[in-house]
């Protein structure tokens, strides 16, 4: 997906309370596993089954704090990745880093739709819960767009 169609995806979200985006996607929220059931630093997965029922599973070591950005991000990879009825598993995509930086970009842009002014851009995501480096990889990311638009729109970002 182009950076433009994510953000204008984000932004355009019927609601910014993630437990109803989900809950009116019949996306389950999960913390029944255990923390040997996750790869080695994954803090959450989006999983879903042929007959078409998708679930986020949460690793139990996952601060309570960290768990609403988590879940926006696993709602990124739902909302931009393209998966027909198959088996949707976005734990092994093929193209796994650009995907978890699109669903970074969708969760920051769905949780922060207007960004205000440096430095303040950065008290509001704390404000919002989107971690510090999370923020910064995504502007990073956006000061080097292939689309101008894009870079110049968010020049005043660049780092
Ligand atoms: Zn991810």
């Amino acid at each position: 997906m182009k950076t433009i169609e994510i953000i204008h995806k984000a932004q355009s979200l019927e609601s910014k309370d993630i437990f109803l985006l989900l809950a009116k996607r019949h996306i389950g929220v999960h913390f029944n596993l255990s923390e040997a059931d996750f790869e080695k630093g994954q803090k959450a997965l989006i999983i879903g089954d042929r007959q078409g029922n998708t679930g986020i599973f949460v690793n139990p070591s996952v601060k309570p704090k960290d768990v609403e950005f988590l879940l926006w991000h696993e709602f990124g990879h739902y909302e931009t990745e393209d998966s027909p009825t198959l088996q949707r598993n976005f734990m092994f995509s093929s193209d796994r880093t650009r995907h978890e930086y699109e669903a970074n970009m969708f969760a920051v842009f769905a949780l922060i739709p207007e960004f205000p002014v440096q430095p303040t851009i950065f008290h509001a995501a704390k404000a919002v819960g989107i971690p510090y480096d999370i923020l910064n990889d995504v502007l990073f990311k956006i000061s080097e767009d292939p689309d101008s638009y894009v870079r110049n729109y968010f020049s005043l970002y660049y780092l």
